[in-house]
This record gives C-alpha cells, structure tokens and sequence, in this order.
C-alpha cells in the first residue's frame, strides 16, 4: 500500500470561551493546508478526524501543539493510500458528544480510570467485571471485545436512562467503558462514577489505540472497527481475527456495510454483494418499493425488471 497520507483522530476536552470564532478560524486553517475530514468545536473543547498528506497532518498537529487551548491533544494515527473524506467540515455545535443530560460531566473534573491497552486487557478477564460498549448499534454489530455488554439502545444519549433501567446488572461490579476513540467513554465513566458506581474505568485512547498497541495486539476483540470515514471499517485483533458480523438477510458472516436503497430509510445494513443486488440494496419491502429508491435509479433497472426480483424475494420467503 502506498502510505503517503494519514487519517489523525483526536479530542481534547477544554474550555472554550468563543468556540464560534474558533470555529471559524480553524475552518479557515484547515482548508488553507488542504486538509479534509470532520471537526466538531464547542465550548467544551474539540472532536475531530482528518486526512491528509503525511506534511499536510504533521503542519496540522504542530500548529495544534503550539494553539493555546488545543496544546497536548493526543493523535491516533494511521497510515492510508489517500483521503478518507471527501470534504473539510468544521462545525459549533452545543456538546462535543450528545449525551444531553440533565446534569452535564466535566471529563477535567470527573472520569472513570483511563486504562492503557495492557491494563484494560488484563482488567477484561478478571472476576466481576462488566465491560461497557458506548457505542451504536451498527458500530456494535461489526465489532467488539468479547463478552462485552451492549446496551439496546439507538442512540447515544439514550445511555444513561438504559443503565438506570438495568441497575442490577452493574450493581457492586468492576466497570469498564471503551468506544472509538475515547471522547464518548470519558463522560460517559464520568457520568457513571456521579450516578453512584464507586469502581469505573475506560480504555484510554478506545479501541484505535487497543488495535496499535505492540503487546496486546487487538487481543480479545472480534470483528472490525466501524469508522467514521469513507474506509467504513479498520482492524483491530491482529492475533486471530473472528468475524461476528451477520448478513441482514441470510444471517451469514459479513462485514460489508451498505445503506438502505430507500433515501429516507439510510439504515446501515451488513450484506453481501450477492444480497445486495437480489433484495435492491432495502432492508425491508417498503424501502424496495419506495418511489425514490437509488438501487433501481443507479441501476437503471425497468418495472418489470424490479417486479421479477420482488416475485423472487416473496417466492423464496414463502418456500422457507
Ligand atoms: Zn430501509
């Protein structure tokens, strides 16, 4: 592969006084050096992931290190064939993570223990130990350390009221949280340790760092990591690699995401290309019939030619 470029995720929780005007200023930067991704500022600090030329990222991580809000960020860095965005978007936005709580978690004030990846490792296997995933569902469903909990929600701000719900569950146990990065754990333990729970920790730097530390290898996480990113997922176990993703339809071992045909639906759905083409690239009959549906305009496929793969789907569910 030829790696002349980076994708750099990063946050950094801090206090902003003006995060429009910062905003606005970082747009501006981002774009002068040309770099493309997502970034996320609001008055409690910054979110981001970017791509670029490997000068384009490094001109970009010292001008962070020498801005006065932004010094000390930590980058996770990986190493790809080209830009893993089509555009740069810098946006304020009320919450870096949207937890909406009632009563918000400085992660400066409060936080679970940051575990590095050997520590957390070994936490995962001892007794009474409960392993948390903040993250959503798709992102679950590719991927995630064995044994962990996934709570059933859809959203992220959903979590709290489902731990409440569930208390019994947590009560008197060693917790450990883990996302992607880290940002969504470090309010998330934070909001734990408030909530009551006296023993929280989380994977410091989340399951990007895990994958790339040289001892643990990824060990214990099965599946891929979802990203936020035109590359859709990463590895993480470079030790044995176990696939737990399910085709939607035929219930077999998938990693391939695909979007719901149905422009209004969007649901991210695993399924092969063979699938694919048999169901539309729809999740359910509706989205296959829907009058905007993108499968049949990009395949220019006729009335007819969409009523003999319906007949073909209703055939082969009432044989079964
Ligand atoms: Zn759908």
């Amino acid at each position: 592969m030829n790696q002349e470029y980076r994708v750099l995720l990063y946050y950094k929780y801090v206090a902003i006084e003006n995060p429009e005007e910062v905003t606005t200023e970082h747009l501006q930067f981002c774009n002068e050096l040309g770099l493309k991704g997502r970034i996320i500022i609001a008055a409690e600090g910054i979110n981001g992931t970017v791509s670029g030329t490997v000068e384009q990222t490094e001109a970009y991580m010292n001008y962070m290190n020498e801005h006065p809000l932004f010094s000390n960020t930590v980058f996770k860095i990986d190493e790809a064939a080209e830009h893993a965005f089509k555009k740069m978007k810098v946006r304020f936005r009320p919450e870096l993570v949207t937890l909406r709580l009632e009563d918000d978690v400085d992660p400066n004030v409060q936080t679970g223990k940051h575990l590095k990846p050997q520590e957390f490792f070994e936490a995962m296997q001892k007794e009474d130990t409960v392993v948390i995933d903040a993250r959503n569902d798709y992102e679950f469903d590719l991927g995630h350390f064995r044994g962990a909990v996934w709570p059933d929600i859809l959203n992220f701000r959903d979590l709290p009221q489902w731990i409440r719900e569930n208390k019994t569950a947590f009560e008197g146990k060693k917790i450990l949280t883990y996302c992607t990065g880290g940002i969504r754990c470090e309010k998330f333990s934070g909001w734990l340790l408030k909530e009551g729970y006296e023993d929280v920790s989380q994977l410091d730097g989340g399951i990007v760092s895990y994958g790339k530390d040289p001892e643990v290898q990824g060990e214990l996480w099965d599946g891929q990591l979802y990203v936020f990113d035109e590359r859709i997922s990463v590895p993480v176990n470079r030790k044995e690699n176990v696939i737990v993703g399910k085709d939607y339809f035929s219930g077999e071992p998938c990693e391939r995401y695909v979007n719901c045909a149905n422009p209004e639906c969007n649901k991210k759905i695993l399924c092969s290309e063979e699938n694919e083409h048999k169901h539309l690239r729809s999740c359910s009959h509706e989205c296959r019939v829907h009058p905007r549906n993108r499968y049949i305009a990009q395949h220019g496929l006729s009335n007819e030619e969409v009523n003999e793969r319906l007949l073909a789907i209703s055939e082969e569910t009432t044989t079964v």
